[in-house]
């Protein structure tokens, strides 16, 4: 497989083009980023830690029948997926208060959620991704009831299996974000990446932030955190 040219430059990833017509290279960096991109921070390791963990993510969702936009890690970085058009709306699961659904609402920190909390947002970096209801996203056709139906059904299906896995390796799973898009036979995909850059996880011993929220707060080194997310789960899929 030969890398192509970039397609596409993201907050914590490159996207190339390949030789193989559908297939893109997407290598994983170690930027991070807060506040829609305003804050930027290079910090060692964290694409090697994403790209595991997005990878036996991805591979057990598979697994459990979640029909996805990844192929396989071709090097520490470096993961090949399928070619989608990303549909412009990132898809949150809250299954805990936490965030700006506190900051937004005044719920109380870590309210468990039932039930579990679906909300839409418009990709925009311009508009700082606002959140959209269903009417206004069908009106200003940005996707059509049975997209949202299907991004909703999915949400759900991997909300269950990553709070499976999660719970099983102590770790609560308590939002997270999807997006979703096209393949070239026009079926509607999980894509991205699934990593603690875009899922907030807890500790159930410690309580303590696993994700991204150690930098977003300034709490100290976010690897840390991601090294255990990705331990814990490398344990247990070589247990099964
Ligand atoms: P919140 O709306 O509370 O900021 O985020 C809810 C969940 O969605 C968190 O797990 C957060 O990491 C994820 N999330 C929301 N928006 C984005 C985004 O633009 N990029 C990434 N990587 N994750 C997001």
């Amino acid at each position: 497989m030969e890398k192509g040219s970039l397609l596409y430059t993201g907050k914590a990833k490159n996207v190339y083009t390949t030789d193989q017509t559908g297939i893109l290279w997407v290598e994983y960096t170690n930027q991070a980023t807060a506040l829609n991109g305003k804050r930027k921070e290079q910090i060692t390791n964290k694409g090697q830690l994403n790209s595991a963990i997005s990878d036996l993510l991805f591979k057990y969702l598979t697994q459990q029948g979640i029909v996805n936009h990844y192929v396989e890690q071709i090097s520490p970085v470096v993961q090949l997926v399928k070619q989608v058009t990303i549909l412009p709306i990132e898809v949150v699961v809250r299954n805990y208060a936490a965030g700006h659904f506190v900051t937004k609402y005044n719920a109380p920190e870590m309210k468990h959620l039932v039930p579990s909390v679906h909300e839409f947002y418009f990709k925009d970096d311009a508009l700082d991704d606002p959140f959209m209801n269903d009417e206004q996203i069908m009106a200003l056709d940005i996707a059509t009831e049975a997209e949202l139906v299907t991004m909703r059904s999915e949400a759900n299906r991997v909300n269950k299996l990553l709070s499976d896995i999660f719970k099983k390796i102590g770790i609560t799973l308590i939002d997270f974000k999807l997006e979703f898009g096209y393949t070239a036979e026009q079926q509607l995909i999980l894509a991205d990446e699934l990593s603690p850059d875009n899922m907030r996880l807890i500790d159930d011993v410690t309580g303590d932030s696993l994700d991204k929220d150690v930098f977003r707060k300034n709490l100290g080194d976010v690897t840390v955190g991601y090294q255990i997310v990705l331990d814990r789960l490398q344990k247990l899929f070589t247990e099964k």
